[in-house]
C-alpha cells in the first residue's frame, strides 16, 4: 500500500512532522520501533519557545498542567572554583517558565496530538532500511510487529533520532567528535530544602577534581531541576567525551566524585537518592544546519543532529523543523516538483530560521562553557555588579559585552526569532 508521507520515528520531531502534514491535509503514516509510550533519557526540559507548537496541537494546557516545575524562576550556578551565585530565569511573556515534563510522558502527548490531528499511528514498526529507486527514496522496509514489511511513499520524513542508521544509508553522517558529549539523566529524591520547587542548579566541574588541569575545558557538567515535589527532581549530566577521556573517569565516576569530594556536591547531593538508575547516552550537537535532505527523504531532530552545542536543547529545532518539513512536502505535491533541488530547499528554509540560534549558542559555548576563567569572573561580575537576585540572561550579556567586549545577540531576542 502507497502512503503521500511515511515518518520515521514519534518523538517530539516526528510528532511534529506527523501532525502538521495531517494538518495540510496530507496523508501520513507515523511509525515508531518502540511500543509507546517509550522512555527517552533527556533533561525533561521543554523550553518556552515550544509553546507556538503546542498551541497549534491544542496540548498547551495538557503539558502546562503535567509541568512538575511551577514557576521556575530561580537559577544557582556552580562555578569551577565552587562559586555559587543565584540568578533569576526571568518570566517568559506571560510567567511560564521551562517546563520539566518526564519525556516518557510529554513524548506521548505530543505523539496522541498528531494523531487526534489526522495522522495514523503504529508503533512497534522497526524501519531497518530505506527503498531507493534510481537513486529517490520510495519507501521504507522493516518489521512490523516482527512480522517483515514494506511500503511505498512519495516522500519519508526520518526522525529516528540520534545515530540514525536511515541518515548513514543516506550518506549523512553529521557527526563532529568535538559537539559529542557523554550524556545521562537521572531522578532523585531526598533533594536538600535548599533546592526549593523550581530551582535549577547548574554546576560545572569542580576545579579539584584528579586530572582537571588535562580536561582544560570547564563544559557545564550538570544540573537538576527541582520538582514540585519537595525533594525531588531530574538530574542531567553533559560531558564532552574528550573531557571524560582526559579524566580517565567514567560520567558515573566523575558524578560519584562530585557528590563525595566536592563542597557543591556534599551541598546538593549528600543524602539525595536516585529513584531509578543513571541512564547514558551519546549525545551530538551541532554549531550549524548540516545536510539534512535527499530525494525523497527529509530529516529532522536528532536524526541530524540538531541539538545546539551549549546546552543540547533539541526539542524546539526539531519540532520547528517538523512544521517546515511538513510545508515543503506540501509545496513538493501541489507542484508536482520532486526533484533533489526540491527537497534541498528544506535544508535553505531551516537554515535560515536556526543558523542564527546555533551561532549564539556556539559563541555561548565557545565564550562561557568551555573557558574556567569566564565561568569563575561571570559569577564574581554577578555578586560584584548586581544587588538582589539578578537575571541569568542580562547578567551573561552583560559580562560577555562588558568584560570580554564581545559582541552577541541579546538571549530572548534570539528566542523569540525561533518561536515565530
Ligand atoms: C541527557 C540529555 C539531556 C537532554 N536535555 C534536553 C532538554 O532538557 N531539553 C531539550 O530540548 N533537549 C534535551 N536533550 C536533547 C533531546 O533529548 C533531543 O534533541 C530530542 O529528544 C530529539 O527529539 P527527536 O524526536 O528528534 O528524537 P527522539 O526523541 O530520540 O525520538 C526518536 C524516535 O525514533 C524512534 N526510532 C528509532 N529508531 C527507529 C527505527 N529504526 N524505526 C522506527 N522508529 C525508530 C525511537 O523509538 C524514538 O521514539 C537532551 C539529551 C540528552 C541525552
Amino acid at each position: 500500500m502507497k502512503r503521500q508521507v511515511i515518518v520515521v520515528g514519534a518523538g517530539p520531531s516526528g510528532s511534529s512532522a506527523a501532525f502538521y502534514c495531517a494538518k495540510r491535509g496530507l496523508d501520513v503514516l507515523l511509525v515508531d520501533k518502540e511500543p509507546w509510550p517509550r522512555d527517552k533519557v533527556c533533561g525533561d526540559g521543554w523550553l518556552p519557545s515550544l509553546k507556538p507548537f503546542f498551541q497549534d496541537m491544542g496540548i498547551y494546557e495538557e503539558m502546562k498542567s503535567l509541568n512538575t516545575v511551577s514557576g521556575a524562576n530561580e537559577f544557582i550556578l556552580a562555578s569551577p572554583n565552587e562559586q555559587v551565585v543565584t540568578f533569576s530565569l526571568g518570566s517568559h511573556g506571560d510567567g511560564d517558565g521551562m517546563f520539566i515534563i518526564q519525556r516518557r510522558i510529554g513524548d506521548d502527548v505530543v505523539r496522541r496530538a498528531a494523531v487526534r490531528g489526522g495522522a495514523e499511528f503504529l508503533d512497534n514498526f522497526d524501519v531497518t532500511d530505506l527503498v531507493i529507486h534510481r537513486g529517490k527514496v520510495s519507501g521504507i522496509r522493516g518489521y512490523l510487529r516482527n512480522q517483515p514489511i514494506e511500503m511505498e511513499a512519495d516522500a519519508v520524513i526520518i526522525a529516528n533520532g540520534s545515530h540514525s542508521m536511515l541518515a548513514r544509508r543516506l550518506g549523512i553522517f553529521n557527526e563532529d567528535p568535538s559537539l559529542s558529549m557523554f550524556a545521562a539523566r537521572g531522578y532523585f529524591t531526598n533533594l536538600p530544602p535548599e533546592l526549593k520547587p523550581g530551582t535549577v542548579l547548574q554546576f560545572y566541574l569542580p576545579e579539584g577534581i584528579p586530572n582537571y588541569h588535562k580536561a582544560r575545558k570547564s563544559m557545564s557538567f550538570g544540573w537538576i531541576s527541582a520538582h514540585d515535589k519537595p525533594g525531588c527532581g531530574t538530574l542531567g549530566l553533559v560531558i564532552p567525551i574528550e573531557t571524560i577521556e582526559a579524566l580517565e573517569m567514567s560520567l558515573e565516576e566523575v558524578f560519584n566524585w562530585f557528590v563525595n569530594h566536592s563542597k557543591n556536591g556534599q551541598r546538593f547531593f549528600k543524602g539525595a537518592k536516585l529513584a531509578d538508575e543513571l541512564k547514558g547516552w551519546r549525545l551530538l550537537g551541532c554549531t550549524e544546519v548540516q545536510k539534512n535532505y535527499a530525494q525523497g527523504a527529509l530529516l529532522i531532530g536528532d536524526a541530524c543532529s540538531q541539538a545546539e552545542c551549549a546546552h543540547f536543547y533539541g526539542i524546539p529545532a526539531g519540532m520547528m523543523s517538523g512544521k517546515i518539513a511538513a510545508a515543503v512536502l506540501d509545496d513538493i505535491f501541489a507542484t508536482g516538483d520532486d526533484s533533489e533541488a526540491a527537497f534541498a530547499r528544506f535544508h535553505t528554509i531551516v537554515s535560515e530560521k536556526l543558523n542564527s540560534q546555533y551561532k549564539f549558542y556556539q559563541q555561548f559555548r565557545q565564550m562561557v562553557h568551555f573557558d574556567i576563567e569566564n565561568v569563575n569572573k561571570m559569577n564574581e561580575f554577578a555578586v560584584k555588579n548586581f544587588k538582589g537576585v539578578p537575571e541569568y540572561s542580562t547578567v551573561m550579556y552583560r559580562f560577555v559585552t562588558e568584560v570580554l567586549g564581545k559582541t552577541m545577540p541579546h538571549p530572548p531576542a534570539a528566542a523569540e526569532r525561533l518561536s515565530q
